[in-house]
C-alpha cells in the first residue's frame, strides 16, 4: 500500500451515516465509526488511476449492492424520522457550512480533480471547479427563503365554499448517478438543489472519479451540521450498484448525469417503481455560423471543442459553415485544431488533457476510424500522440466534408473531435435539428437579429448567441429529445426536487 492509499483509507472519505471504504476486514459486518464512516460489506477495494500517467492514485471501497441498500436505509431514515425535510433554517445554515468547507480545501479539490479526472489545471478555473463552486451551493441556499413553497388558489366552491393552498414539499429520497467528466460540478449541482429543497441523497460517484465525491463526503461529515443519513456517498467499481438506487422503492427520484443508454436504461428499469428521474444526457450540439460573421474572431472559439479532451456534453461539435466560405472557414480551422495546447494536464497552458480510460481513448479512436472509412476528410489528427506514450491521449482532430449522415456527425464521441459541415443557405437550421440530440448550440452571426432567429429555431436546452454564456445556478440546464428529461439548476431544477401537494379545507 503506498502512503496515498492509507490516507485514503484512513482519513479519506466518509459522509455521516454511510460511506464505503476498503478497510474493513472481510467478513465483519461494519458499523458506523464515530465520524460515520462504514466499511464494504466486502473489505474489497479499488485501485483510483490517474488518466494522464497510468498511475495508481489510491484506493477507495468497492461497494457492493448491499452497501447500496444500507445507504438508501440510511437516507430514507433521516428523511422520515429527522427534521431536516421541513427545518428551513437548519439547511441553509448547513450549506452555509459545507460551501466553506469546501472553500477551505479548494486547492486540494482543484489538484485531484486534475489528478483522478485528467482534468486540465486551467479548465478547473472553469467549470470543472470555480464555477460550481462560486454559486451550486450559495443560490440554491438563498433560494430556502425565496422559493415560492406555497400559493393560494382562489375559494372553491363545488361543494361549499373550500380555502385552497398548494404546497410544494420534498421529494424524498434523491439517487444522484454521476459521471466521470465533470465530477464536482455535477455533484455540487445536484447535491446544492437536492438538500435545499429538504431531500436526503445517495450519491454514486463514477468508478474512474471517486476522490472528489469522498472528500465532500468527509467535508459534511467533520465541517457541518448536515445531520447523519442526509448525505450518503458510496463508491463502486460495479456499475450495476447504481442500479440498485433505481430499482430500490425507498428512492423516490434518480437524477443521473451521463449517457444516453445508460438513461434509457434507468428508465426502464426505475418504471417497475414508477420512479421519477432527471436525466442529463448526452450531445451533438451545433456551432452555426453565418456568412456574416467575422470568421477569424468567431472560429477559434470552435476549439473549445477540444475542452478537457472533449469530454463534455455540451461542447459544440459540429460546426456547420456556409457553403459560400467554406474553404475560408476550414483553412482557419485548421490552423485552430494544429494548434490545441494539449498534453500533461498539469501545465497551465493545456486545454485538452487525456482521455478518462483506455477504454474511452479506445472508443474514441473508433470513432475516428469510422468517420475514415465513411469518407469524412481527416484534416489534423485522428489518432493517438506518438510523444505522449502514457495516458490516454487522443491527439486534437478535425474532419471537414462530413455529410451530416455519417457517424462522426450524429454520435457522441466525447473526445477532442471537431467535425465539419457545410450548408446551403437556409439549411442550417435544419441540419442543427436533424439530430437525436438536444443539448445546447452556438450562433454567430454580425446582426444579432439574425442569430436570435437562428437560435428561436434550433430544437436545443440551451444556445449561446455570439458567444454569450447561458451557464450559472440560476440557469435551468438540460436536454431536448434524447438528450434527457428535467432541468439542471434554475427554479425548474429546484422544483424538479419537489412535489406538489393541494389542501382545501371550508372556509
Ligand atoms: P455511463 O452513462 O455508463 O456512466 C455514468 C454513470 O452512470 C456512472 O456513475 C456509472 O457508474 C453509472 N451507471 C452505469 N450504468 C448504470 C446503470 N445501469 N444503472 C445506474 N447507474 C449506472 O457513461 P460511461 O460508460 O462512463 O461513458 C460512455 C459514454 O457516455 C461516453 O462516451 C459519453 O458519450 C457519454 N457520457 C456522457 C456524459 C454526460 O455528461 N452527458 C458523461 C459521461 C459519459
Amino acid at each position: 500500500m503506498s502512503e496515498t492509499v492509507q490516507r485514503r483509507a484512513g482519513h479519506g472519505p466518509r459522509t455521516r451515516e454511510t460511506r464505503t471504504r476498503g478497510r474493513s476486514r472481510r467478513g465483519r459486518t461494519p458499523h458506523a465509526d464515530r465520524r460515520g464512516t462504514v466499511g464494504a460489506a466486502s473489505g474489497a477495494g479499488f485501485d483510483n488511476i490517474n488518466p494522464a500517467t497510468e498511475e495508481v492514485l489510491g484506493q477507495v471501497a468497492n461497494g457492493s449492492a448491499a452497501d447500496m441498500r444500507r445507504a438508501i436505509a440510511s437516507a430514507r431514515r433521516a428523511f422520515d424520522e429527522s427534521d431536516w425535510a421541513t427545518n428551513h433554517g437548519l439547511r441553509k445554515r448547513c450549506l452555509e457550512q459545507l460551501q466553506e468547507a469546501l472553500e477551505s480545501e479548494r486547492e486540494q479539490l482543484r489538484a485531484e480533480l486534475v489528478a483522478e479526472a485528467g482534468a486540465p489545471v486551467a479548465v478547473t478555473h472553469l467549470a470543472q471547479l470555480e464555477w460550481p463552486l462560486a454559486d451550486a451551493l450559495r443560490w440554491p441556499a438563498k433560494m430556502i427563503d425565496e422559493f415560492p413553497w406555497e400559493r393560494e388558489l382562489p375559494d372553491g366552491g363545488l361543494m361549499g365554499p373550500s380555502k385552497r393552498v398548494v404546497r410544494k414539499e420534498p421529494i424524498g429520497v434523491v439517487g444522484a448517478i454521476v459521471p466521470w467528466n465533470f465530477p464536482f460540478e455535477v455533484t455540487a449541482n445536484k447535491l446544492g438543489p437536492v438538500l435545499a429543497m429538504g431531500n436526503t441523497i445517495v450519491i454514486k460517484p463514477a468508478p474512474d472519479t471517486p476522490f472528489n465525491a469522498t472528500r465532500l463526503g468527509r467535508l459534511i461529515a467533520e465541517k457541518t451540521g448536515i445531520p447523519p443519513g442526509v448525505v450518503n456517498v458510496v463508491t463502486s467499481s460495479d456499475h450495476l450498484v447504481g442500479e440498485e438506487l433505481t430499482l430500490d422503492p425507498r428512492v423516490d427520484l434518480i437524477s443521473f448525469t451521463g449517457s444516453t443508454a445508460t438513461g434509457k436504461r434507468i428508465m426502464e428499469r426505475g418504471a417497475a417503481t414508477l420512479k421519477k428521474v432527471f436525466l442529463e444526457l448526452g450531445g451533438k450540439s451545433a456551432m452555426v455560423v453565418c456568412d456574416d460573421a467575422g470568421f477569424a474572431a468567431v472560429l477559434p472559439m470552435a476549439g473549445a471543442a477540444c475542452m478537457h479532451a472533449g469530454q463534455g456534453c455540451a461542447l459544440q461539435t459540429r460546426v456547420l459553415l456556409p457553403r459560400s466560405r467554406y474553404a475560408e472557414g476550414v483553412e482557419i480551422l485548421t490552423a485552430v485544431m494544429s494548434n490545441i495546447p494539449y498534453g500533461d494536464p498539469t501545465d497551465p497552458t493545456v486545454l485538452s488533457g487525456p482521455q478518462i480510460s483506455a477504454l474511452q481513448r479506445d472508443r474514441v479512436q473508433a470513432h475516428n476510424d469510422r468517420a475514415v472509412a465513411q469518407a469524412a476528410r481527416l484534416v489534423v489528427g485522428g489518432g493517438r500522440p506518438a510523444h505522449l506514450p502514457r495516458g490516454f491521449f487522443i491527439e486534437p482532430t478535425l474532419f471537414a466534408d462530413v455529410d451530416n449522415s455519417m457517424a462522426i456527425a450524429r454520435e457522441e464521441v466525447f473526445g477532442p473531435v471537431l467535425a465539419v459541415l457545410a450548408y446551403e443557405d437556409d439549411d442550417a437550421v435544419r441540419i442543427a435539428n436533424d439530430s437525436v440530440y438536444g443539448l445546447s448550440g452556438g450562433v454567430f452571426s454580425a446582426s444579432h437579429e439574425r442569430a436570435m432567429n437562428i437560435a428561436n429555431r434550433i430544437r436545443t436546452g440551451s444556445v449561446g448567441v455570439n458567444g454569450g454564456l447561458w451557464y450559472g445556478a440560476d440557469s435551468p440546464y438540460g436536454g431536448y429529445k434524447s438528450s434527457g428529461i428535467g432541468r439542471q439548476n434554475g427554479i425548474e431544477g429546484l422544483e424538479q426536487y419537489t412535489q406538489t401537494k393541494a389542501l382545501a379545507w371550508p372556509a
